[in-house]
């Protein structure tokens, strides 16, 4: 006779953040906690369950209401789901998936929990410089001469506060940006120590982020941001000439040698850079060497879509061609099923989708994050930042911003046609508002990678389940039960 299989459920130990990237997506998921359930309720699968098989023994499952990710189970752990019976003699196993959101109760239906949810994190992009030594074939930026002033800086960050407090925010983050802020380094130190202070005596948690080329970067900085607790994040598209035809130096020179030698410098100080990588239809084929290098060096790593603007317009090369941007992030996604990182790929590696849990707009844009100009102007998203909105002078800067009806609207994926039915709405919310309104002028319809996103969704939940079978013994990656 079969033994008897114990039923197991595995999932992420601790809740992932979403990888830096350049946009403000970091902290608009839903962390939900999810009551204790009464174990004499009868419980029900809930609406908008993903399912996948794995291979005979084990599925994988998203729920639009847990909020720490992808569930792999085994079939007596499925057995358990799905029969009430199984589900009283087995109360732990039961609770735990209803605190996955794997199950729900007439009573404790978590349907209304997307809506309510607040953010809890403002976001600051502060634009310390134009200035930048590259000169990158989609920069959105004219690269003037123009620095952010120490005095600006301050203003810039008080102001930001002033919202954080009248907004209730528990955290307040500040993206450290440009053109290239290494350029402006002392300045960095500097508005960090006045952040940290104003953190202190508010009571607010800080996380500061710098977002840089990387060339610049030297041990002295390394050391500093390490000891500082300040994030590296450096952008790398590509091995050699898959990065050097996006990101070559302002005289033309490829910039791949310097970038890679920072991101060794980083490691080899401590620093743990989180790596951006721009994918376009100009560089997707090199995907899977990078992919391989990133694993390789254990690098937490976010892929961005290229988005077009009005500077890069003439560089048809780089436009997203469906097909080949499905063929060659699937092959990058072979490479890391051959090698699973450690980390959950769940929140970075298809464009702007949040995996790990289920959020109902795709950025933080008009919502909780505030983009300062270098004088201090401040507009919705670092790519209309020539388009500013209000100015660090008022008293609550993201109000403005919350209610203006003129420029960028960030809606949610319920107002947005074609998202709606979607089964992966919960986690795409629908693609970056501004590249849709760019390929569609509108805002309130789906994304022009909508075939993209659907086509890598399934395959980018799979890897998630082989990375749980794969760690399933190691206790500090992977919670079993
Ligand atoms: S953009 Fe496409 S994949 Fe994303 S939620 Fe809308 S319909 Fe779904
Ligand atoms: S609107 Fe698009 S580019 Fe701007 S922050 Fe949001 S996702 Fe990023």
């Amino acid at each position: 006779m079969k033994p008897l299989t114990m039923p197991l459920l595995l999932t992420s130990f601790t809740r992932e953040n979403k990888t830096e990237g350049d946009c403000a997506c970091s902290s608009s998921s839903v962390d939900i906690s999810l009551p204790i359930p009464v174990p004499q309720d009868d419980f029900l699968i809930p609406a908008g369950l993903i399912k996948l098989k794995l291979n005979d023994d084990f599925q994988v499952f998203l729920s639009p209401f847990g909020s720490k990710g992808a569930s792999v189970l085994n079939m007596a752990a499925i057995e358990v789901l799905s029969d009430h019976r199984r589900q009283i003699a087995q109360p732990d196993l039961t609770s735990r998936l209803f605190s996955q959101g794997l199950l729900e109760t007439e009573k404790d239906n978590h349907a209304n929990d997307l809506c309510l949810h607040q953010p809890d994190t403002l976001t600051s992009w502060l634009h310390l410089t134009d200035r930048c030594n590259f000169r990158c074939s989609y920069c959105y930026l004219p690269h003037v001469r123009e620095d952010m002033s120490v005095e600006v800086g301050r203003a810039a960050i008080e102001s930001a506060f002033r919202s954080a407090i009248l907004h209730n925010f528990k955290k307040i983050k500040f993206k450290y940006a440009g053109g290239e802020p290494l350029l402006q380094y002392p300045l960095i130190m500097e508005l960090h120590s006045h952040a940290r202070r104003m953190a202190d005596e508010n009571s607010l948690i800080l996380e500061e982020v710098v977002l840089s080329n990387g060339s610049l970067l030297n041990a002295e900085i390394a050391d500093a941001f390490k000891s500082q607790n300040i994030q590296l994040m450096i952008s790398l598209d590509g091995l050699g000439d898959h990065h050097d035809i996006h990101r070559s130096y302002a005289g033309g020179r490829g910039s791949f040698a310097d970038v890679s030698d920072a991101v060794e410098l980083a490691l080899q100080h401590g620093l743990v850079p989180s790596i951006s990588v721009t994918v376009s239809s100009r560089t997707v084929e090199g995907l899977p060497s990078l992919l391989t290098w990133l694993v390789d060096r254990s690098l937490p790593f976010n892929l961005n879509f290229y988005r077009e603007n009005d500077l890069s317009v003439s560089d048809e090369d780089m436009k997203l061609e469906e097909q080949k941007i499905i063929t060659g992030i699937l092959a990058a996604f072979r490479v890391l099923e051959k090698n699973l990182p450690t980390r959950s790929v769940l929140g970075s590696i298809v464009d702007r989708a949040n995996l790990i849990s289920p959020h109902t707009h795709t950025c933080d844009v008009g919502r909780n994050y505030l983009v300062f100009d270098q004088h201090g102007q401040i507009a919705k998203c670092q790519m209309q930042i020539h388009k500013p909105i209000t100015d660090m002078t008022v008293n609550d800067p993201l109000a403005v911003l919350q209610t203006d009806q003129t420029g960028i609207q960030n809606l949610s994926v319920e107002e947005k046609q074609g998202c709606k039915t979607c089964e992966w709405k919960h986690w795409c919310a629908g693609g970056c508002p501004l590249a849709t309104h760019r390929a569609t002028g509108r805002y309130d319809v789906k994304s022009p990678n909508c075939n993209i996103y659907k086509a890598l969704y399934p395959e980018a939940l799979r890897l998630e389940g082989l990375r749980l079978l794969k760690y399933k013994n190691d206790p500090a990656l992977v919670m079993k039960i």
